[in-house]
């Protein structure tokens, strides 16, 4: 192997400083402004963002499809099977309320699961065409950072090199292990083996009763599993979830058939047989039982995946949790390398990685940085929807903040009740004094489409009356998001 020793092409470095590199093995080599590792939502939306602004941009991607987990294994397959298996429960439950007779509802599980598959198909090939449409540059293997100016991709052609003046790391995040376990993606299985079952489980046991988890769940329980699913802590939907709409899905999931087992710690999992055992006990220490089932879902979480990166090579330090820490501008702390997305701090969520993406690149065009965290809606696409943005009571009740609560519930709402989905409320939370929305949690009909007007209102920093104040189409489920203003601001909302 021979070496060279080139000028960094790096704004960020002192022009002339060398740097020596391998010249040898590489069959390839691009130059770009900025290298993207990873072609999730962060990372592809990054790149088509940074080639709109006029940046030669080079993404760098290790699996055979593009859209990272989103579409390949998380929101868009889960969405799919979570919009089917509605569907059916409706046909088998809801229609005939409606004066609409069906015979006897079945379901085909193997054409669901090609429909899923053939949503992640189209969904994942329209990236492959905006890359193009974009002008993006698209190397196929795995990015490794050998310097802070050079990205080795090690694919299918051999190891190829790009020298670029800024790398933007949005290699996302994978499944947290569970001590003790082998997952087996049949019996014993992460998410992605739950979006892939070859048939629907007699008796699941879902451990971890946070979004992925009651999503999942949901699922099959709509398509007739007997669903029970185990959470150490004392209520379900995860980090951020207001207290009251966890307990009103609770109790809403509990009467469409999912059983729960709350306070409670996994102490281990096994097979015996075709049969997996798992054993728990209560999170307080005490009750011990062994649970069985044929399947068995762990979604207790996932961890941000930085393998392969060549972090020690650049000298970027993970935190404690195992994050690429980054400033207020996705700066890493290496000059000239950003990250985004699920390998850093905040919610792994989809739409937060665009939206850092974006606000990523126009920095490194210069342009300003702004970034709010308070205004980042969280959906769980159960049915009913939970949607919610800002804070919840439990957090204004933790820091001291005086507040007001309104509170519209869906009986009241005109669409709602014609459609007959009348469960749940919208709940309004808002400064006592100044009336600004603090948070919004929506648990109904829609729920996850809702809330973005409340996002729009949090964002810029509306008040209560603001909402209350503004037209909305009659009849629609928005309409309760007014009222819960109305209330929040006057106290008096008109319909209840
Ligand atoms: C079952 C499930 C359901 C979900 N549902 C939702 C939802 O409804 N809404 C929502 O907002 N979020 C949802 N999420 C979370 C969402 O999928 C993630 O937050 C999001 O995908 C993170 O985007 P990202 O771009 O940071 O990373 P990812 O989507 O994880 O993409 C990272 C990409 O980087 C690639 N990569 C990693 N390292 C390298 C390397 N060294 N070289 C080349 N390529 C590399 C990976 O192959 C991957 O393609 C769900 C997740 C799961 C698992």
């Amino acid at each position: 192997m021979g070496y060279k020793f080139l000028k960094l092409a790096s704004p960020t470095f002192s022009s002339g400083s060398l740097v020596r590199i391998a010249t040898s093995q590489y069959a390839t080599t691009h130059d770009a402004d900025l290298v993207v590792i990873g072609s999730g939502p962060g990372g592809y939306v990054a790149a088509i963002k940074a080639a709109q602004l006029g940046m030669k941009v080079v993404s760098v991607e290790k699996d055979p499809t593009l859209g990272g987990t989103c579409l390949n294994v998380g929101c868009m397959p889960s969405k799919a099977l979570l919009h089917n298996s509605h569907l059916y429960h409706m046909a088998k439950h809801d229609f005939k309320q409606s004066g609409i007779e069906t015979g006897e509802v079945t379901f085909d599980f193997k054409k669901m699961m090609e429909y899923k598959a053939n949503a992640v198909k189209g969904l994942t090939g329209g990236i492959a065409m905006l890359f193009q449409k974009n002008k993006v540059n698209l190397v196929k293997g795995v990015g490794t950072m050998v310097a802070p100016n050079k990205v080795e991709v090690h694919g299918e052609k051999g190891v190829e090199t790009v020298n670029t003046k800024n790398i933007l790391i949005a290699s996302g995040s994978e499944v947290t292990p569970f001590p003790g376990v082998t997952f087996d993606e049949k019996q014993m299985i992460t998410s992605t083996g739950a979006l892939s079952l070859e048939s629907v489980p007699k008796k699941m046991l879902v451990i971890g009763a946070g979004v992925i988890g009651l999503e999942l769940g949901s699922v099959y329980q709509s398509l007739g599993a007997d669903v029970t699913a185990i959470e150490f802590l004392t209520s379900i939907g995860g980090v951020g979830i207001d207290g009251e709409v966890a307990k009103t899905l609770q109790k809403i999931l509990s009467k469409q058939g999912m059983k729960f087992k709350l306070g409670t710690k996994v102490l281990g999992v096994k097979k015996e047989g075709s049969t997996i055992k798992v054993d728990v006990e209560a999170a307080k220490g005490g009750n011990k039982e062994v649970l069985d089932c044929d399947v068995v879902l762990i979604s207790i979480g996932r961890r941000p995946y930085t393998k392969g990166l060549g972090l020690d090579k650049v000298g970027i330090a993970l935190d404690d949790r195992g994050r690429i820490p980054v400033n207020n501008k996705f700066q890493t702390t290496v000059p000239g390398i950003y990250a985004i997305g699920d390998v850093i701090h905040g919610p792994m969520l989809a739409h937060k990685a665009e939206d850092e993406g974006i606000v990523c690149v126009e920095g490194i065009k210069g342009m300003p940085v702004h970034f709010n965290y308070d205004a980042i809606p969280s959906v769980i696409y159960t049915s009913p929807e939970v949607g919610w943005v800002g804070k919840t009571e439990e957090d204004l009740k933790k820091e001291g903040s005086a507040y007001k609560v309104g509170k519209f519930p869906f009986l009241a709402n005109s669409s709602a009740k014609t459609n007959g989905e009348t469960e749940g409320f919208v709940k309004v939370l808002s400064d006592k004094t100044t009336d600004v929305i603090l948070g919004t949690h929506i648990i109904g009909p829609g729920g996850g489409e809702l809330i973005n007007e409340a996002v729009l209102a949090q964002e810029y920093g509306a008040a209560a009356e603001d909402v209350a104040s503004v037209c909305h189409a009659h009849p629609t489920c928005a309409e309760a998001l007014r009222e819960a203003n109305l209330a929040a601001y006057s106290g008096k909302p008109i319909n209840f």
